[in-house]
């Protein structure tokens, strides 16, 4: 399985699974002429799906419309089954910047469907992360993140303006799951997803904390 990086300790954890929001900024959803949910969107990516910084990301031959989505995403530090939310903090032991890379044209015509969305979300490379730094006295509602694409600026927001917050999304995902220690949860886009091509190098940014650099080939 693959591993995520701990910078404190310089331990690569196993990531056992990944879990992702949909719609998780009220922007990103008017964007994707949606509603604003409910209750949060949870997806899944397998393991497998995990690129490290200087990763060259081949385009499936299946799409014609890969989009970035830049997510700042949360390490789960020890196993846990129905957290309650204001019991959530101690289970998060890092953070970092990551890509939810997305096949659109195949999520949109399976969706349309009403076919389970899988292969737009969880191929090989949809998951490139940073580094992840640790959590202890960050305010996370301070945290800024940023996507350059070939230096020019294409995505920025703030975690503040996410609709569910971490603490909550690890409430209403371990009601259903066992968390467990190196679980990822990648907490959604901010507005300004678009298309990707061969050779476009991306600069993916926690600002103040981590980055991650990857190419599309
Ligand atoms: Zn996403």
């Amino acid at each position: 399985m693959e591993t995520v990086h701990l910078s404190r300790t310089g331990e690569d954890i196993i990531v056992p699974k990944i879990f992702c929001l949909g719609k998780n900024y009220a922007k990103h959803a008017a964007e994707m002429k949606s509603d604003v949910p409910g209750k949060p969107i949870v997806f899944m990516k397998p393991s497998s799906a995990i690129v490290h910084n200087d990763a060259k990301i081949k385009v499936p031959t299946i799409t014609q419309d890969l989009h970035h989505e830049t997510e700042v995403f949360f390490v789960i530090g020890k196993s846990g089954k129905n957290i309650r939310k204001e019991d959530a903090r101690p289970y998060l032991a890092a953070m970092g910047i990551g890509l939810d890379l997305t096949l659109r044209d195949i999520q949109t015509e399976l969706r349309d469907k009403g076919n389970p969305w899988l292969i737009s979300k969880g191929f090989d490379g949809s998951a490139p992360i940073s580094n992840a730094v640790p959590v202890e006295g960050v305010d996370f509602n301070s945290l800024e993140l940023r996507l350059s694409v070939n230096d020019k600026l294409r995505q920025q927001g703030s975690y503040k303006n996410t609709i569910f917050k971490i603490e909550e999304v690890i409430a209403f995902i371990s009601d259903l799951f066992t968390l467990e220690r190196g679980d990822l949860v990648f907490t959604g886009t901010p507005e300004g997803v678009a298309q990707l091509s061969s050779g476009d190098r991306l600069h993916a940014e926690l600002v103040g904390y981590v980055s991650l650099d990857v190419e599309i080939v």
